[in-house]
């Protein structure tokens, strides 16, 4: 009886390791892109904006902004806010 006892743990045993390694390979096949994905909606957490310029994305912490009409648009370089601040003036005038 004891011995009986001593195989069905064993069986238990073996049959968690084999579930927890199926688990393992399954979330190594399929977990990659999951991962993925993960990574890149932590890299979009920080709200990058578009430069309505040149269209290059940037950080509106660290990126040049000017508000017009009541929206605030972030540029990548002095240059494009100067020619974003002359195209609104020029499309307004
Ligand atoms: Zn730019």
């Amino acid at each position: 009886m004891l011995r009986f006892i001593l195989l069905a743990l064993l069986l238990l045993l073996i049959a968690r390791a084999f579930w927890r390694l199926m688990d393992g390979v399954i979330e190594a096949a399929g977990g990659t892109t999951r991962s993925r994905a993960k990574s890149s909606a932590k890299s979009s957490a920080v709200k990058l904006v578009r430069d309505p310029i040149c269209g290059t994305y940037v950080a509106p912490g660290n990126a040049l902004s000017s508000s017009a009409g009541g929206t605030l648009h972030h540029f990548c370089s002095e240059k494009c806010r100067t020619e974003f601040v002359r195209g609104r003036k020029a499309g307004s005038a």
